[in-house]
């Protein structure tokens, strides 16, 4: 139930906050099937933008899960509470001039235009690429096997769908490019928009 008689309060423009980091706060959406190289690559694009000076912040599906979403499973009710909050939380930190780093599955279409609803301009939905038979060969976390073991339910990719983007801002090939490649073409793309140096 939503709570009434709230009145928000006024807090510091967001051009004060990107005045004082030198930078424009944006979000970068990673989504992509488990094992598809979200982590990886996001741990990559933060560490060249660390080292260039650019203040971001990372928004891990796992991480989070242990901690704000840690009451959170996996049906389509819970996926779409675990995406709001998560650009709910990614706003605020654009909001203040911060690069939000987010990696989270995003299964569905309707998940991604919750967050982009939530986001608006700042959203920039970047699909990392690898087919269910490369991360499962990948399986960085183990989980693939024990999908197979039928021990995981509602397994992304298997009994729980994943829609592809349709017109993601980008799209990054992991079976094609090498994560620094990756991170590389990142940069790139918020070198287009304006964002980092
Ligand atoms: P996700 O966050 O999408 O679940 P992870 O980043 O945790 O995926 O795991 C991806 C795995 O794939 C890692 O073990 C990584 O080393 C491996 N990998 C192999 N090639 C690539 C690539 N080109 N880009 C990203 N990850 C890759």
């Amino acid at each position: 139930m939503s709570a009434t008689n709230i009145t928000p309060h006024k807090t510091l423009s967001r051009f004060a906050k990107e005045t004082l980091l030198g930078q424009k706060g944006t979000v970068l959406w990673m989504c992509g099937l488990s094992g598809s190289g979200k982590s990886t690559i996001a741990g990559a694009i933060e560490q060249v933008l660390h080292d260039k000076g650019r203040f971001t912040i990372r928004l891990d599906g796992d991480n989070l899960r242990t901690g704000l979403n840690s009451n959170l499973g996996f049906s389509d009710d819970e996926r779409l509470e675990n995406i709001r909050r998560t650009a709910e939380l990614a706003k605020v930190l654009a909001e203040n001039g911060v690069i939000a780093i987010c990696s989270l599955i995003t299964p569905r279409g309707e998940l991604r235009d919750l967050a982009r609803g939530i986001l608006g301009t700042d959203f920039n939905e970047i699909y990392v690429k690898a087919s269910y038979a490369t991360c499962e060969a990948r399986d960085p976390k183990g989980l693939y096997k024990k999908v197979a073991e039928g021990k995981v339910p509602s397994f992304t990719g298997r009994d729980s769908a994943f829609e592809e983007p349709q017109d993601p801002a980008l799209t990054i090939d992991t079976e094609k490019l090498s994560v620094e490649d990756a991170a590389f073409e990142l940069l790139e793309f918020l070198r287009g928009k304006g964002i980092a140096l």
